[in-house]
């Protein structure tokens, strides 16, 4: 089958391998139909991994005994460690992440626990690959929302730094929840239309202007979002951090300020557990026309080595392998 191998820092090529065979009890083979293009993936493409690996996380598949379109669940845990036994199945001790330290999505067929994948019916199945990152966008809501507790007031000024796909899908189900009730504006660096913020009527700030926002909520995983983040929120607010920080930065601020200005700093790791997947599933079909916004250009395989190596989605969406153009 045709598959999309890394084998180097920013190395990938399309590569004809085997396909999966053998499937282990619980597990099925499954067609590939789309697949999402994460920032982690050009993030793992920059950085290489260990040894030969097939990425692509946010998975739609087909399977051949059965109707429908499926969202794969990547994060396989073990369900028996202290972390499984609390909830808390991204920190498995025994993790397994399809796409990341296992061969993932950006190839014909993958090899998948059944019950890792998750069924839905829209009326474009390609909305399909939006559920992992909603799904994580859901746990992330739902810590903000927890966190904005510690806050003074209940209708807090909300800055969202970065208009991408984690930004929308954040200030999205911010938005949409019932919880929520501050006003949330938007920073971005480009200059260039956000079409998801203007469907949410969320206003975009040219400069953040420092002590108005009590959340800041960093969707950029850039250190210029993060630097912001910290300059500009106000005494006794939170920074969220949800887009991912490279590795080897440091926070760009010292204890001392954070103390004195006291500041909490809170973050989300991933969080697709089935119940999270489920509500992800449920929001796209209830509101199909806002998330088709989010599906920037869908691209062949063959174009996959050069949009990890360029990253350059258009501003706000998600581009698309489409593995049956
Ligand atoms: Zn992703
Ligand atoms: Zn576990």
């Amino acid at each position: 089958m045709k598959a999309a191998v890394l084998y180097g820092p920013n190395q990938v090529e399309i590569r004809e391998v085997s396909a999966p065979t053998l499937p282990q009890d619980g597990e099925v083979i499954a067609n590939v139909e789309y697949v999402g293009v994460c920032k982690t993936d050009q993030q793992l493409t920059a950085a290489g991994l260990d040894s030969e690996r097939i990425l692509g996380h946010e998975v739609v598949c087909q399977l051949p005994d059965e109707q429908g379109h499926f969202a794969l669940n990547n994060e396989i845990s073990c369900g028996q460690c202290s972390y499984c036994r609390e909830g808390l199945t991204s920190h498995c001790q025994n993790l397994q992440e399809l796409g990341v330290n296992h061969d993932g999505g950006y190839a014909e067929k993958i090899r998948v626990p059944r019950n890792s994948l998750h069924r839905f019916e829209f009326r474009n199945p390609a909305l399909g690959v939006l559920i992992e990152p909603l799904s994580c966008a859901v746990r992330g809501a739902q810590r903000i929302l927890a966190g904005a507790n510690l806050l003074s007031v209940s209708r807090p000024t909300t800055l969202v730094i970065g208009g991408g796909l984690s930004g929308a899908l954040i200030s999205y189900l911010l938005t949409n929840s019932p919880n929520f009730d501050g006003e949330i504006k938007l920073y971005d660096i480009t200059k260039m239309p956000i079409p998801w913020a203007e469907k949410l009527g969320i206003e975009r700030v040219e400069v953040p202007e420092k002590d108005k926002a009590h959340l800041v909520v960093e969707c950029s995983g850039s250190p210029g979002g993060l630097t912001t983040a910290l300059q500009v929120v106000r005494k006794a607010g939170i920074v969220f951090i949800y887009g991912v920080p490279k590795q080897g930065i440091a926070l760009p601020v010292s204890p001392h300020e954070l103390f004195m200005r006291e500041i909490a700093v809170l973050t989300s790791f991933a969080g697709a557990t089935d119940e999270t997947m489920g509500r992800a599933i449920a929001h796209i079909k209830r509101d199909e026309a806002f998330f088709e916004q989010l599906l920037g250009r869908a691209i062949p395989l063959e174009k996959l080595p050069d949009e990890l190596t360029n990253w350059s989605p258009q501003p706000g969406t998600r581009t698309v392998v489409d593995m049956c153009p």
